[in-house]
């Protein structure tokens, strides 16, 4: 099996100033190409350093993927770096210069001198064209091993590698790693274990593992096979049984689909559509539901009612019900959803009231406590919860929860009405 490492090179990384997420996204890439990744490392901006690491690096690895280091300036020598360990020159190339000046044209700027450094490539590398930015990323193989350097944004980074640097991998021949994941919601990490012991104890090849999200639960199931045909095979049956013995508590089995988009493609298969009243999540509700690409065609506004009077003013809730029972109530929620509904004139409508904290809370309704509320076609559901964890914690947890509770509602109302 052939085996890779990263090296992340930036003084910033070591400061703590950027959390790695290249490190994280690209050892996630290489376990799905089945290529064995067994270090990552953190080096500063110093040729010195990254020249030991390359050295101690390239005596175990066969490929070695350097991330960031490779932009304009007087401190980004990655490219340096490498060019002098394997002792090639550095050369022009006229592709990487030409993209350069396109890409400036574009934007209707100048490049700056030290721009063309990032034309310049190790003797006898390929360029690995970068559609976000001007540095190329690189390819280098040498006898002992392989090299590909990357841009650290990023968004630079993430694109090139699952557009470049995955087919180049999977093209060295290792086999491919596939893997499903079957995504629940309304079950506990615990509970779903129990429900697949069976299933986990007799695992070899798929293996199943699950993974607990903030208020989900994700069953990954991993084959490794010669190619991504058999790896289908091999996945197809084990994910079929997960899905009888889960049922509609499966939200997909799609890989990069989320709750919001599985709760839009629902909406979009009944013709319905949407609308939020957030309290405490602020908007967090809206937001994930507009990051799915197509929102537009089911949701239509969503109202942001910290306050009493906008509670009142923006979606009807009655100045009886705040003052009898106080804004984070199981009767201002229900209120809150249904005048969302009719306001806007939409069929689902989902409202958040709660206490996120850290202060505002007292013995009867501390901090935690939420009330999330639905209405779909006039009838409303509303749950209470009581969260525990610091104000982010509980917000992200109430936005999940009031989305997978529209989810339940909406099925509900689909299986009334015979939508199949
Ligand atoms: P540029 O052409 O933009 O200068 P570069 O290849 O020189 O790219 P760096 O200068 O090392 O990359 O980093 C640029 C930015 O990319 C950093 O400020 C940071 O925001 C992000 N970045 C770098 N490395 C990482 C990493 N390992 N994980 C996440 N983000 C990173």
């Amino acid at each position: 099996m052939m085996n890779a490492e990263i090296i992340c090179v930036g003084t910033e990384l070591l400061l703590g100033n950027i959390v790695n997420t290249n490190a994280a996204f690209i050892a996630e890439r290489l376990s799905r190409l089945g290529i064995g990744c067994y270090n990552q490392c953190v080096v500063g901006d110093n040729m010195d350093r990254v020249l030991a690491q390359l050295k101690e690096s390239s005596s175990r690895s066969d490929i070695i993927i350097l991330s960031g280091g490779l932009g304009p300036t007087e401190d980004d020598m990655t490219k340096e770096a490498v060019a002098k360990f394997c002792r090639l020159p550095l050369v022009e190339d006229a592709a990487s210069r030409k993209s350069i000046e396109e890409y400036f044209a574009k934007r209707g700027s100048e490049p700056t001198e030290n721009n063309w450094k990032q034309a310049l490539l190790p003797k006898g590398a390929t360029a690995v064209p970068n559609a976000n930015g001007t540095a190329p990323g690189i390819i280098l193989e040498t006898k002992a091993c392989k090299y590909i350097l990357l841009p650290g944004p990023p968004v630079e980074l993430e694109a090139m590698f699952d557009t470049q640097i995955m087919p180049y991998l999977s093209s060295l021949g290792n086999g491919v790693i596939f893997s499903r994941t079957v995504k629940l919601v309304g079950v506990g990490e615990s509970k779903a274990e129990t429900m697949i012991k069976d299933m986990i104890d007799a695992q070899t090849n798929p293996t199943i593992a699950t993974y607990a999200k903030t208020g989900e639960v994700h069953i990954r199931v991993t084959a490794s096979a010669a190619d991504e045909k058999e790896g289908k095979k091999l996945v197809k049956p084990v994910v079929k049984e997960l899905k009888a013995r889960f049922g509609s508590d499966v939200y997909t089995t799609e890989e990069g689909v989320g709750l919001e988009e599985a709760i839009l493609d629902l909406l979009k298969a009944g013709s319905m559509t949407l609308s939020t009243v957030e309290s405490c999540t602020g908007g967090l509700i809206g937001s994930r539901i507009v990051s799915v690409p197509g929102a537009s065609d089911v949701y239509k506004c969503g109202f942001i009612t910290y306050s009493n009077k906008s509670k009142r003013k923006l979606v009807g809730v009655k100045k009886g019900t705040l003052d009898k029972y106080g804004a984070v109530s199981k009767q201002v929620a229900s209120e809150m959803a249904k005048g969302g509904a009719s306001v806007s004139k939409s069929d689902v409508c989902i409202s958040v009231t709660g206490i996120a904290g850290p202060d505002g809370g007292t013995e009867e309704k501390p901090v935690g406590l939420v009330y999330i509320g639905c209405c779909v076609k006039g009838e409303v559901k509303v749950k209470e919860f009581r969260f525990s964890g610091n104000r982010s914690k509980i917000r992200n947890l109430s936005a999940t929860n009031g989305l997978i509770l529209a989810r339940e509602c909406i099925l509900e109302y689909m299986s009334k009405v015979n939508f199949g």
